[in-house]
């Protein structure tokens, strides 16, 4: 075959577009001289061949120049071998760019090389708009992701491990945390899967010395790198070539987002920026959730240690959440409770009795109730609680949180358990008792029925505890207000009952004036003024104790009736 003239070469290397230099391959000092570059470099550089042929391409260098490629080319070029990399240099007028830089030693038959080719191609403008829109994306995409996934630290760093993967199109990633002497593979993505927990001791691990160093490193063979000291794992887990970046946030080291291939020199310059970036997002990521972690330990603590079982339950009456006392209401770990659905995990006959008023609570009512419930061991208790309706930003009800206490002592004690008042039963038993010894005294008795007036805005506008509170207050107005001998309870809900002994109607009328001037003047703090209506019924010679609350009930009814804040006598 004819073979071509030389120049022939030469005319066509000065008008490709990628800029060349050819050198003499003396890396003694001043190191090699040019003996040719293209057109292309001209135009790049500013420089003219006639200037610098015979100078080294040094010139090129300058402050922001990363000494440690330039390390790397030299020592490749000294055992013989390409180098690839990623440099900045600087033109003729001063100004940095930067080149993707190829070169080859050119042997000529023998084994010492005589000529460099070197091959520069400006990716200054690609890097940046690349960076930008990578980055745009990849904020947004994990943003996202993080957002949606409610900031849990395990999707947190998954999300984290398969967008690394997207766009690096490496073959695995993993997310490695230290813990005590290890590096931990705490998320896995791509051929990394079956490594999930894998442990490796940081002072052997190359991710280690990447937790260790707080630099990012660069890996392009596993075989000939020195740093890998487990070489035998690595091949083992098909790790061949690997970008490292620590996770750094605020000046502290998370861990270290490993992007890795089973083939030598997998990745560029721009992967390696890419991770960075990623790693930066996880980071800071990282130390979002493990705040939020740390802020949901802590409530998680402070619910816990409330003797009330607390529970957020989803519209299929599911147990979303669950504080520990659940353990001892359900007789089951938390663990058991949680994500069940109440009819799987309560007795039949306890769901029955409770359904109505989580059905209320999800129709968007805020409920109180008291029931007896059955526990395993048959033993009955009494428990009271209360149901908040929980609704999404469109006004849906999407749930409801459930405040259970257990009153069974209380109750038992005769005392109800809010105000500290004797409760219904307790009255009940002393009303008769002095119901039955009024024949002998021939004494009147008179009976008052309170109802708090509008509470139920209270509760709306203020909340439970709010109204909780009121209740509270009128415990203390009525311990203040009563004789000794008078007998009172807190009769349910937001009703009081009192039985005055020796009062007629007449006095009766008195005492409950008074009651309500003090409840008018009572500071209630931020709910403001409160006010309660009485009906009153002054007992008939053989009146049972039932008959006479009837009465005053009706009584009440009519208070309410003609303007509240007020007490009606029955007819
Ligand atoms: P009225 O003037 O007609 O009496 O109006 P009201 O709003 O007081 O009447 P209603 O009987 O409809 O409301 C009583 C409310 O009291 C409803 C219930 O949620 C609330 N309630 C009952 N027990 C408790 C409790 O222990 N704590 C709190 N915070 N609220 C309770
Ligand atoms: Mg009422
Ligand atoms: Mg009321």
């Amino acid at each position: 075959m004819e073979s071509l003239p030389d120049d022939i070469f030469l005319s066509a290397l000065s008008s490709v577009a990628e800029a060349v230099i050819i050198t003499d391959a003396d890396l003694n000092e001043p190191g090699p001289r040019i003996l040719y570059v293209n057109c292309a470099f001209e135009e790049m550089t500013g420089y003219e061949l006639g200037e610098i042929c015979g100078r080294s391409p040094r010139f090129l260098q300058g402050p922001d120049t990363d000494r440690a490629v330039l390390d790397r080319a030299r020592k490749a070029l000294a055992a013989g071998e390409a180098f690839q990399g990623q440099v900045t240099n600087y033109r003729k007028n001063g100004t940095p760019f930067i080149v993707e830089w190829r070169i080859v030693p050119y042997k000529d038959g023998s084994d010492k090389p005589k000529y460099f080719i070197s091959f520069q191609r400006e990716i200054t403008e690609e890097l940046k708009t690349l960076q930008h829109t990578e980055q745009l994306e990849l904020i947004q995409h994990v943003s996202k992701e993080i957002t949606s996934e409610g900031l849990n630290l395990d999707s947190v760093r998954q999300r984290v491990a398969d967008v690394a993967m997207e766009i690096t199109g490496a073959e695995a990633v993993v997310v490695e945390e230290p813990e005590e002497q290890d590096m931990v593979y705490r998320a896995v993505s791509g051929r990394a899967k079956g490594n999930l927990g894998l442990r490796l001791r940081i002072d052997q691990s190359i991710s280690g010395l990447c937790y260790r160093t707080e630099e990012t490193l660069n890996c392009m063979d596993s075989r000939k790198d020195e740093r890998i000291l487990l070489k035998e794992k690595a091949e083992e887990i098909g790790f061949r070539s690997a970008i490292l970046a620590p996770l750094l946030h605020l000046g502290r080291c998370y861990g270290v987002l490993k992007v890795y291939s089973s083939n030598p020199h997998n990745f560029t310059v721009d992967d390696q920026r890419l991770i960075e970036l990623s790693s930066d997002i996880l980071a800071a990521a990282l130390f979002d959730a493990a705040s939020f972690d740390e802020e949901v330990r802590k409530r998680q603590i402070l619910l816990d240690a409330v003797p009330i079982s607390i529970a957020y339950i989803d519209t299929d009456h599911r147990y979303v959440e669950v504080s520990a006392s659940h353990e001892d209401l359900l007789s089951l770990p938390v663990s058991e409770i949680r994500g069940k659905s109440l009819q799987s995990i309560l007795r039949q006959d306890n769901y029955i009795r409770l359904r109505p008023y989580l059905d209320g609570a999800l129709a968007g009512e805020s409920v109180n109730f008291e029931v007896e419930l059955q526990l395993a061991t048959e033993e009955e208790r009494t428990y009271r609680g209360n149901l908040e309706p929980h609704y999404n930003s469109q006004g849906k009800v999407i749930g409801c949180y459930a405040a259970v206490q257990d009153i069974t002592d209380a109750k038992q004690a005769g005392e109800d358990y809010l105000t500290g008042l004797p409760n219904r039963r307790n009255f009940e038993e002393l009303a008769s008792f002095l119901m039955n010894g009024r024949e002998r005294k021939r004494a009147p008795v008179s009976f008052l029925m309170l109802d708090i007036d509008e509470f139920k805005k209270v509760n709306d506008t203020y909340g439970h505890a709010a109204g909780d509170k009121v209740l509270k207050g009128f415990g203390q107005i009525l311990r203040h207000s009563v004789r000794r001998t008078d007998v009172f309870c807190r009769w349910g809900g937001e009703e009081f009952t009192l039985l005055l002994d020796g009062s007629d109607t007449d006095s009766a009328r008195v005492f409950a004036e008074r009651l309500l001037a003090s409840i008018r003047s009572f500071d209630f703090g931020r709910v403001g003024n409160i006010t309660a209506s009485i009906g009153i019924a002054e007992a008939a010679s053989d009146e049972n104790l039932k008959s006479l609350q009837k009465r005053a009930d009706s009584a009440l009814y009519r208070a309410k009736e003609e303007g509240r804040d007020r007490a009606v006598v029955a007819e």
